[in-house]
């Protein structure tokens, strides 16, 4: 199973980056593909291989209705030749949203649960489908330790060093890829993630379960917005000013990394001559949702 990987890295030109004397670049994983779209086929890819090599023909998997994991795994499982269902967290809308309309022309099976059904996952996978051989667990936004050797493949894709690597957090888990992966690949590039989650001082262990203590990343934990998917008018002015220069970003994740980039410029958080990473993890269809 391959996706042929075209990411290429383009600088972003400010005047105020110039005015701090640093360079920003930005690693398009958005162009990967267009709905297996991001950091996604990253974390995905070990994990389909795995569901692979067991003879599993069912994906099933687990987000809330604007999930681009869904997308991406529906996506995917269709390339592949999987069947997927979809254990997707609340009642079923009346009208599917953009993602689930999509997940749908992939041929994804839908299963709607209550909140609190929700929260233990392989209790519902166990109750749905233990009489289905084939079917595959695979968690929800595609997490855990198999996802993390995908992500951090992205650092071979460079021809560069950065003095810093930015990137969205949501479970943390492609942070960790990357992390480790600037570890085994003996890199001093420092690893930044954006929370897109108020609160979530709970990833600095959720990303050492998986790595360790050792692995050195910095978490920015002011720039949400005021939570998940939550947005202020400051941001959105903001962001519509970005997405006017061409290159998309989307108001959930990777445009609250971006302002995060802006405003640490501005406060003189990286020293001059340095070179910046930044990773658009994609999620374009998630902006349809600010058309309201
Ligand atoms: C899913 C997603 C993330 C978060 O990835 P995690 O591995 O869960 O931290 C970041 N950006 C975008 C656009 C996403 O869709």
């Amino acid at each position: 199973m391959q996706l042929s990987i075209h990411s290429p890295v383009e600088p972003i030109e400010n005047e105020l980056f110039r005015q701090k004397q640093i360079e920003i670049f930005i690693k398009r994983d958005d162009l990967i593909h267009p709905f297996i779209s991001g950091n996604k086929w990253r974390k995905l890819k070990y994990t389909l291989a795995d569901a692979r090599s067991l003879d599993k023909t069912h994906l099933v998997s687990f987000g809330g209705a604007f999930s681009n994991h869904l997308l991406a795994f529906a996506s995917a499982g269709a390339k592949f030749g999987f069947k997927t269902t979809g254990i997707i967290r609340g009642d079923e809308p009346r009208e599917l949203n953009h993602q689930l309309f999509l997940c749908k022309q992939f041929g994804m099976n839908f299963v709607f649960v209550a909140r609190d059904a929700y929260r233990n996952k392989e209790l519902l996978f166990e109750e749905y489908f233990k009489n289905d051989r084939n079917a595959y667990f695979v968690n929800e936004g595609g997490s855990g330790p198999l996802a993390l050797p995908g992500c951090a493949e992205l650092l071979d894709e460079l021809h560069e060093t950065y003095d810093h690597i930015f990137l969205a957090c949501g479970t943390g888990s492609t942070l960790a890829g990357i992390a480790q992966g600037a570890i085994q690949r003996n890199l001093k590039t420092q690893i930044n993630g954006i929370p897109v989650l108020k609160g979530a001082h709970f990833l600095e262990n959720d990303i050492k379960a998986l790595i360790g203590d050792q692995v050195p990343f910095t978490l920015h934990f002011d720039y949400h917005q005021g939570g998940y998917a939550k947005t202020n008018p400051e941001y959105l002015e903001w962001l519509s000013n970005f997405n006017r220069t061409g290159l998309l970003l989307d108001h959930v994740y990777t445009g609250k990394m971006m302002k995060a980039v802006f405003d640490l410029a501005e406060n003189d958080y990286f020293q001059p001559n340095s070179k910046i990473l930044t990773i658009h993890t994609g999620g374009l269809i998630g902006l349809l949702g600010l058309n309201k």
